[in-house]
């Protein structure tokens, strides 16, 4: 079965709001197993939202509406579908009723043009917003049918949850699940080497989606059950597993940082965190994970020299010859991190985030990353190419939440080298 996604509102047209709804209601239908061809967003306007439905009416089998169902005389998506669904609209005494309650729950009357809301399909059907003041509701016609869903997301995601997709998923003998793997350390290029023959099969799909410093390979089963399509995608997930093993960190929607206290938890371990040029970044992802108390104490934002000295003494010889972006005060922010915190694993980050400040011998984007554990110090050059200032910031931090996870679980870090071998 087809589905078309409509979004109204002008507000979407000016790029006024991010349209999180059409993200939202994709990812639902196609987990119940509607392949989503098209996603339109149309302005408050009645001739242009009649045609944008009856050119969805052509294609598509089911139409999902977010918006427009408001109580004022722009709010025209029901009325404009009933029309082009041949249907009509009835005043329903008890969504009425529940709009009044709305109200009256909330410390006001009901707005007399709030009566419009009480309006629902005669051949069709409504479902109640115990969230608002406009129901949802449904058309049916010639085997075609649409859902109308209020825009605001605190309204649509619990109707959709509670009421729609119950509805539609009576109707469907097809679900769709997904697994995502989550890599890094690779590049899409290398991956689509080693892995791109993977990505042209049909059932299981697998698609490769390239984040900062990550890759995420999701594989998407179609099957008559949900237990038989997470049976297929877990199958097909070993041919990863398989050849690129070593760089699958985790599975699922969490990211390294995730990754990282978990695998910190489970051996017992604390962290500490020293950062020049990502200014606290590494930090605030750590303590973006729920429970990071646990395993983490000392964050060090040592931007300046005079920081590195006296927070983690660095030594002011070592910042004079090597300047502070280099292998060797990386090193000595690590082990100094480590040791002003009493934690057992650090990790360090000195570099050029540019756009200034670079130089042919420094150039924008060199990285120091430093990784003690116990008494051994690693240091890793990272060459984050000349990008702009965030991402090269962004990517340097999920490289020390990587070498700080290969560290508490005793992995290697590939491309570090012993800090003992580097000359003073
Ligand atoms: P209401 O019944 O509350 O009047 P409505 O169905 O008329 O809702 P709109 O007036 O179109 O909905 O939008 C109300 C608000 O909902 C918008 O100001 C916006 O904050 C949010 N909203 C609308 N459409 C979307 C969308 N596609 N994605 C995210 N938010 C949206």
């Amino acid at each position: 079965m087809t589905a078309e996604i409509i979004c109204v509102g002008t507000e979407l047209l000016l790029g006024d709001i991010l349209n999180t709804n059409a993200r939202f209601l994709s990812r639902e239908l196609a987990a119940l197993g509607f392949d989503v061809l098209h996603q339109q967003v149309v302005g408050d306007n009645a001739a242009r939202l009649e045609e944008t439905v009856r050119a969805a009416l052509g294609r598509s089998d089911l139409l999902v509406f977010s918006g427009g169902l408001g109580p004022t005389a722009d709010d025209l998506t029901k009325e404009t579908v009933a029309r082009c669904f041949g249907d009509e609209m009835r005043f329903e005494p008890k969504v009425l009723e529940s709009i009044r309650a709305f109200f009256t729950s909330t410390g006001r009357t009901t707005p007399a043009n709030n009566e419009k809301q009480a309006m629902v399909p005669t051949k069709g059907g409504w479902f109640e917003n115990p969230n608002g003041t406009a129901p949802a509701v449904w058309f049916e016609s010639g085997g075609k049918r649409a859902v109308l869903l209020p825009g605001p997301p605190s309204e649509l995601e619990p109707l959709w949850k509670n009421a729609v997709r119950p509805f539609l998923q009576k109707g469907q003998h097809r679900v769709l699940e997904s697994l995502v793997l989550r890599l890094t350390g690779i590049g899409e290029s290398h991956a689509e080497e080693l892995l791109g023959h993977l990505f042209k099969n049909e059932n299981p799909t697998a698609a490769v989606y390239a984040k900062t410093s990550e890759l995420l390979i999701r594989i998407t089963a179609a099957a008559p059950d949900e237990q038989t399509a997470r049976a297929v995608c877990r199958g097909y997930a070993q041919n990863f597993y398989r050849l690129a093993g070593e760089y699958i960190y985790a599975e699922g929607e969490e990211g390294l940082e995730y990754a990282l206290v978990s695998a910190l938890r489970q051996k017992g371990l604390t962290l500490a965190t020293a950062e020049s040029c990502t200014g606290g970044l590494v930090s605030q992802l750590v303590t973006n994970v729920p429970g990071a108390s646990e395993v983490f104490g000392f964050g060090f934002v040592t931007y300046a020299n005079e920081a590195k000295q006296k927070l983690l003494g660095v030594s002011g010889q070592a910042l004079a010859k090597h300047g502070a972006v280099s292998p060797q005060v990386a090193a000595a922010m690590a082990a100094g991190a480590a040791r002003a915190a009493g934690a057992d694993v650090a990790v360090a980050l000195t570099g050029i985030a540019g756009p200034g400040g670079g130089t042919p011998e420094k150039p924008v984007g060199l990285v120091y990353m430093g990784a003690a554990r116990g008494g051994q110090v690693l240091v890793k050059r990272l060459d984050l190419g000349n990008r702009d200032r965030a991402t090269i910031r962004l990517a340097a931090a999920k490289n020390a939440l990587d070498a700080a996870r290969r560290l508490a679980l005793g992995l290697p870090i590939p491309g570090a080298v012993n800090a003992r071998d580097i000359p003073d």
